[in-house]
């Protein structure tokens, strides 16, 4: 079994009216779903089929690949992003989080801005980023399909900036759309857990043979 579009962790009209259940459908449902397809058509070409998900990625960037890299890297970030949200309830960092935040950024109104202002102004499409470098919070962005994994970063949360994240509900107003997410729909306990480095097999696939295996099991 290839790799698959994994389920919404919550209802499609859940994250409304920040993010409507139409940008979700298209996002998760057509966009998300065309980078799996993909994914598993150039892994297979690849010979990549004994890989985990993160393994592909990782092995795409290593050879050169970069259409399967591509594919592969934006099913991963789009995994992650989906768990990166969750419905508007108040949420705040707490803890740990909390703290951490504090000393790298002063306050989390100051993240908050950071990230927005980062997200925001990154040129064309890409992703902004919260990661751990070492032991150090840190605000950035990537281009295009790029992610944290192949740069050493241990990724906390993301933001989609392509403009598929946003066109349906916000139009052309990118910092609008950053805002209401940032402000309204940040899931901070799945970034708090985060903090334990193993956030990138938070939205890994398993290799095909190892999941052909419990199936049969
Ligand atoms: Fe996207």
């Amino acid at each position: 079994m290839p790799f698959t579009l994994p389920d919404l962790p919550y209802a499609k009209d859940a994250l409304a009216p920040h993010m409507s259940a139409e940008t979700l459908e298209f996002h998760h449902g057509k966009h998300h779903r065309a980078y799996v397809t993909k994914t598993n058509d150039l892994a297979t070409k690849a010979g990549l089929e004994g890989k985990s998900l993160v393994e592909v990625v990782k092995a795409a960037k290593g050879k050169g690949d970069k259409k399967l890299f591509n594919n592969a890297a934006q099913l991963w970030n789009h995994s992650f992003f989906w768990q990166c949200l969750t419905p508007a309830q108040g949420q705040k960092p707490e803890g740990k989080l909390a703290q951490r935040i504090e000393r790298d950024f002063g306050s989390v109104d100051a993240l908050l801005e950071k990230l927005g202002t980062e997200s925001t102004e990154h040129f064309s499409n890409g992703w902004g980023w919260l990661v751990l470098d070492g032991e150090t919070l840190k605000v950035t962005s990537l281009h295009d399909a790029d992610t944290p994994l192949v740069h050493g970063l241990v990724p906390l949360f993301t933001l989609d900036v392509w403009e598929h994240a946003y066109y349906i509900d916000y139009r052309n107003e990118r910092p609008k759309f950053a805002a209401a997410v940032l402000k309204n729909i940040v899931n901070w306990e799945f970034v708090a857990k985060n903090l334990d480095g193993k956030g990138s097999e938070r939205a890994d696939q398993p290799a095909t043979a190892a999941r052909e295996k419990e199936a049969t099991a």
